[in-house]
C-alpha cells in the first residue's frame, strides 16, 4: 500500500438526485480527500474519447448518451492504497449486485446508471487524471 491518487466521477443520474454531498462523505469518511475537483458537462467527442476502451461493444452508444446528457463532477481523490480503496467504497458495476453501504447500491438506477466512476488500475489513474486535470 501506497499514498495514491485516482480519479473520481459523480454521473449525471447522481448529480440529477441532489447526491453531490453524500457521496463524498462516503468517500471522506473512506479517508479518501478530494484534491481536486470540478464540474462539467461532457461532449460526446470528449466522452468517446475517455471510454474508448469499450468502443464497439454494446452497451458504449448508451453509455455516451448517458454521460453526456447533463453535468459530471470529476475528483481527484487522494489517500492510502486510494485505487483500491475507493473501488471499494463504489460497489460492483452493477448496482444490483452491489454491497449494501456502497455508493452503487445507495444511489445507482442500473448498470449504466451507477452513480460513479472510478480508476481501476495505476495506469487508469495516470492516465484519466492527466485528461481531466492535465
Ligand atoms: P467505471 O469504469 O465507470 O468505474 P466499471 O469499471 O465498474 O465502471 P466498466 O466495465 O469499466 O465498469 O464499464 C464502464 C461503464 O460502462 C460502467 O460503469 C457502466 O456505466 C457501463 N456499463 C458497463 N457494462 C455495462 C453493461 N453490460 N450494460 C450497460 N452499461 C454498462
Ligand atoms: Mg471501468
Amino acid at each position: 500500500m501506497s499514498n495514491q491518487r485516482t480519479l473520481s466521477i459523480i454521473k449525471p443520474n447522481a448529480v440529477k438526485k441532489n447526491k453531490i454531498g453524500l457521496i463524498i462523505a462516503l468517500l471522506e469518511e473512506a479517508k479518501l480527500k478530494v484534491v481536486e475537483v470540478k464540474m462539467i458537462t461532457l461532449s460526446v467527442e470528449k466522452a468517446e474519447s475517455f471510454y474508448s476502451e469499450h468502443k464497439g461493444k454494446p452497451f458504449f452508444n448508451e453509455l455516451i448518451a448517458f454521460m453526456t446528457s447533463g453535468p459530471l463532477v470529476i475528483m481527484a481523490l487522494e489517500g492510502e492504497d486510494a485505487i483500491n480503496t475507493n473501488r471499494k467504497i463504489m460497489g460492483a458495476t452493477n448496482p444490483a449486485e452491489a454491497l449494501e453501504g456502497t455508493i452503487r447500491a445507495k444511489y445507482g438506477d442500473g448498470m449504466t446508471e451507477n452513480a460513479v466512476h472510478g480508476s481501476d488500475g495505476l495506469e487508469s489513474a495516470s492516465r484519466e487524471l492527466k485528461f481531466f486535470f492535465g
